[in-house]
């Protein structure tokens, strides 16, 4: 017998914060995934976290495989992050003037990767990704956007058409309040087909501005690009005078020190144009970041006639806590995290295919995600071809064995390098049940 989605009797502090939260947040959050609308139940309030455990209010310990949706590479807590944040906001929270710690968070993006010759730092990766297709406009003088379906890049009114992440965890397929104007202004392929994208381009080259696409899709479940992809855009956009902005807002220095990049790159076709980071690079705190050619990003305000601007950008705190975890990604962390999924990854489809469960798992450097569904996922519409109940069920078993999964089938699960043999265990340990209950 497949277990009860959890009640609030399982979880009596959350529920109560959840109650108090609607009456004063929409849903009761401040971002929908963590509604748990798609997996049902009470979604749980963390009052802490420490290295790979989070400790909800009612005080259960979940091993965390969300890690934030990204950011917290080494851990919850990490000390060296601690200290440095600890450091930076004893000398003040915010100036609203330039100073040091940003430039050495932007002198180490720059340093990582490659074709990266400036950065902007932001505040999300939204902003970033809104910052650079305006400047990609500002640049090309075109206005129409190139995005592919399922492919998520924050919440921009011209790049949510056909978005992953809680877009499809919700099976919408846009956003209310996005103006006709500014979706008309978008062009949705599907991921993985270079013919749709050439046909788009004999059709309106002239009017394209750039091309956005994830540098290996995390938010439909990990879609990586297929071979020759990623050389594809970037011929096709340069035959055009189009730009590619590589979105590494969730692979940039997980899938390896410099992104996905550093896995697939440098391209015989020549580099992405610009790049937008967010997640790893602000350690957990709200910092992202935009850069790419210098010529690009020389029309920047003040320079240029691009005008972006932000009141907590290049914040010093959040980018010492950015710069310490850029900073405590060693090889042995890499290691660390390709040891850790693979290991959970491994002991999943063992269980999974004990119980007879359809699934395939896909990858992007130590970024995985399980699809309930056989067959090689490589678009949208594989993606949301599974049994999205089987996961709910897998989902709320593991939740109540103390692991916390992302709340939706659609989402690359995320390790660290804290994640030790304690925790891995713990996850192997409540698989099978979960697999039969998934069953
Ligand atoms: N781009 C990608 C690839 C993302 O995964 C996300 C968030 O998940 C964003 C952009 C938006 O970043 P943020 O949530 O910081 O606005």
């Amino acid at each position: 017998q497949p277990p009860p989605v959890q009640t609030a009797s399982d979880a009596p502090a959350s529920a109560a914060l959840l109650a108090r939260a609607s009456e004063v947040i929409p849903g009761g959050v401040n971002s929908p995934v963590r509604a748990f609308r798609a997996v049902g139940g009470t979604p749980r309030f963390m009052a802490s976290g420490s290295g790979p455990w989070l400790t909800d209010a009612d005080g259960k310990r979940y091993v965390d495989l969300i890690c934030s949706w990204g950011p917290m590479i080494l851990g919850h807590a990490h000390p060296d992050v601690l200290a440095a944040v600890t450091e930076a906001a004893a000398k003040g929270f915010s100036f609203g003037t330039p100073s040091e710690n940003e430039v050495r968070l932007a002198e180490e993006i720059v340093a990582r990767v490659e074709p990266v010759e400036q950065v902007r730092l932001v505040n999300s990766g939204t902003e970033a990704t809104m910052s650079a297709i305006r400047l990609a406009r500002g640049f090309t003088g075109r206005d129409v956007v190139v995005k592919f379906a399922g492919c998520y890049h924050g919440h921009v009114d011209a790049l949510l058409a056909s978005a992953g992440s809680g877009v499809a965890t919700f099976a919408l397929p846009d956003s209310a309040g996005v103006p006709r104007s500014s979706a008309g202004e978008t062009i949705v392929l599907p991921y993985n087909d270079l013919p749709a994208l050439e046909a788009a381009f004999a059709e309106r080259g002239h009017e394209i501005a750039a091309v956005i696409t994830e540098a290996a899709a995390g938010n439909m479940g990990v879609v990586p690009p297929a071979p020759g992809f990623t050389e594809g855009l970037l011929r096709i956009t340069k035959a055009h005078g189009a730009l590619l902005v590589s979105d590494e807002v969730m692979t940039g220095f997980r899938c390896s020190p410099s992104g996905f990049y550093g896995l697939e790159g440098p391209y015989a076709a020549g580099a992405p144009d610009l790049f937008t980071f967010g997640k790893v690079m602000g350690g957990g705190f709200p910092t992202a970041a935009f850069g790419g050619r210098a010529d690009v990003m020389a029309l920047l305000a003040p320079q240029g006639p691009v005008y972006q601007a932000g009141t907590l950008s290049g914040n010093p705190v959040a980018s010492a806590a950015g710069l310490a975890t850029l900073q405590g990604c060693t090889p042995a962390v890499y290691e660390r995290l390709d040891v850790v999924s693979h290991a959970i990854a491994d002991a999943v489809a063992a269980e999974l295919s004990a119980a007879s469960v359809p699934h395939t798992i896909q990858w992007a450097g130590s970024m995985f995600s399980v699809f309930f569904r056989d067959g090689a996922v490589s678009s949208y519409d594989d993606a949301k071809d599974q049994d999205t109940s089987a996961f709910r069920r897998f989902f709320h078993s593991m939740l109540s064995q103390g692991v916390h999964l992302p709340p939706s089938a659609f989402e690359s699960w995320f390790v660290s390098a804290s994640h030790d043999d304690e925790a891995v265990d713990h996850v192997i340990a409540a698989l099978p049940a979960a697999a039969r209950a998934a069953a």
